[in-house]
């Protein structure tokens, strides 16, 4: 009784909300978010969104009637990937989580963002699970001013929650401007060419059921090639999970 009270107070600490800094309350023994139930109730869920490429659609393009999925009109040609999660929208609270985890390297942030997107794709992962889990690469001068990478800080998490392996050196990014200072032009013509296969020139992914893990989605032109990069090995199945998803501005 003794020992399970102190084991109590040890583990469930007062912390604070991030959004509203109400006090709340924290197991530290199991991963957890860390917001109120006022904020969290009130995140940008993106509930109404295409399968291939999580982009959010008009409620009235849902037909409830059906149980086929929903698809974007550019999806319906190419569709961006087997499936897209991205459970928040990149705006408000979405936004602000993600802009803390990665200029502030907020691990609570990280922490949250990862609950939340495991609360979307738990339910997937009953019916099949990825082999793999690939962060998207910084460039080089990205490495260089933050020093960590904010998709290979939430592939981790994911991994340890799920237990499913990391690769994180099949693909590399070449090395070239940051992307922030670029135009949305500019950037999709660069991503065009940006990344590399660094796996072995014969590895066989032959089946291999791959979830590519990035921050946020915007134009979607990232994901894309490292899709095409990985089928070009003979990945199977082939997921992106976003922790957000934004509506194509800004690259
Ligand atoms: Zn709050
Ligand atoms: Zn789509």
């Amino acid at each position: 009784m003794q020992r399970n009270l102190t084991k109590m107070l040890n583990i469930l600490l007062p912390s604070h909300c991030l959004l509203c800094e109400r006090t709340i309350f924290v197991d530290q023994s199991d991963p957890q978010d860390h917001l109120c139930s006022q904020c969290r109730l009130a995140l940008p869920l993106n509930v109404h969104a295409c399968h291939h490429c999580a982009l959010p659609l008009p409620p009235r393009s849902l037909d409830s009637s059906k149980s086929v999925h929903s698809t974007c009109g550019a999806c319906i040609t190419q569709p961006l990937a087997d499936r897209t999660f991205a459970p928040l929208l990149h705006q408000g609270a979405g936004a602000y989580l993600l802009h803390r985890l990665k200029f502030n390297r907020g691990e609570a942030e990280g922490r949250t963002l990862v609950q939340i997107m495991l609360t979307q794709i738990r339910p997937q992962i009953a019916e099949a699970r990825p082999d793999l889990l690939l962060p998207v690469p910084l460039n080089y001068w990205s490495l260089v001013r933050r020093v960590f990478n904010q998709s290979s800080l939430l592939a981790a998490a994911i991994s340890k929650a799920l237990r499913i392996p990391v690769a994180d050196k099949l693909i590399a990014r070449r090395r070239g401007p940051a992307q922030r200072t670029l135009s949305r032009v500019q950037r999709q013509q660069l991503v065009k060419h940006s990344f590399v296969w660094r796996g072995q020139p014969k590895q066989d992914l032959r089946n291999t059921y791959i979830a590519i893990v990035d921050d946020v989605l915007t134009t979607g032109a990232t994901a894309q090639q490292i899709v095409r990069i990985v089928r070009q090995q003979g990945a199977g199945r082939v997921d992106v999970w976003c922790a957000t998803r934004a509506e194509a501005v800004g690259g």
